[in-house]
């Protein structure tokens, strides 16, 4: 037995909350399946500046999961003590959108395939759920994860009306996937998905694949936590078998 799966498996004894009968992992996509975070988070940066708004990358994160109007509202409120009308959100997320775009395609996020197959190998359905809008998404995700995941229970920008931190979209991945809360595991890298996760009642593992301190995924609800997809892939099905 490996000494990291000791450690987790330390941790796993006190997590009563922890699914005895697991049916359904709900994935979110932005830092867990796709190394997307740093091109989100400079493209924020840049169009923000544009606007003479300031939002640094490092800020960046704390907001991920946000719809986009959500962002850019705590931005001028703060800065400009006003709210952004409908106009100059979308002139600032277009904005985002096309640097967003120039950067090259993200990467799959190493362990992110590793994970979801053996999440499968558990006989355990794995979804998306995502605030991302992409149109491109579902080829992204076929071309990256061909036939792993049920698409047909994706949950993706326009399927919500409020977003992350609400928990309304894990809520409906549970809907779509007939699996009560306490039969699924969220996977999550940021701290306003870890509250949606909580919120809707599941067990939530975080994957901090990015630059905050671990004690702020810790706070904001998570019940595991791991440093990235590969350590969480050489521990996922231990978790799903315990
Ligand atoms: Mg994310």
């Amino acid at each position: 037995m490996c000494s990291e799966f000791s450690r987790y498996n330390k941790t796993l004894q006190n997590k009563v909350n922890l699914p005895a009968d697991c049916r359904l992992v709900m994935f979110d996509m932005d830092g867990v399946l796709f190394d997307s975070m740093p091109y989100h988070a400079k493209s924020w940066n840049h169009a923000m500046a544009d606007f003479g708004l300031e939002l640094s990358e490092a800020e960046a994160y704390l907001h991920e999961g946000r719809t986009g109007s959500g962002t850019i509202n705590i931005i001028t409120q703060r800065q400009l003590s006003r709210a952004a009308d409908e106009e100059e959100c979308h002139r600032i997320y277009a904005r985002k959108s096309k640097y967003f775009n120039e950067f090259p395609k993200p990467e799959r996020m190493p362990g992110a395939i590793e994970t979801v197959r053996a999440v499968k190998e558990c006989g355990v359905t794995p979804i998306i759920v995502t605030g991302s809008g992409q149109v491109s998404l579902l080829e992204r995700i076929e071309s990256n994860f061909s036939g792993l995941f049920r698409n047909e229970w994706m949950v993706c920008a326009k399927d919500v009306k409020y977003g992350k931190p609400n928990p309304e979209p894990y809520l409906m991945g549970l809907k779509k996937a007939g699996v009560d809360r306490s039969q699924a595991i969220v996977i999550e890298n940021a701290p306003l998905g870890i509250e949606a996760g909580h919120a809707a009642g599941c067990f939530v593992i975080a994957v901090n694949t990015g630059p905050l301190p671990d004690k702020v995924l810790m706070d904001s609800g998570a019940d595991l936590l791991f440093h990235s997809m590969a350590e969480l892939s050489e521990n996922i099905k231990n978790i799903l078998n315990r």
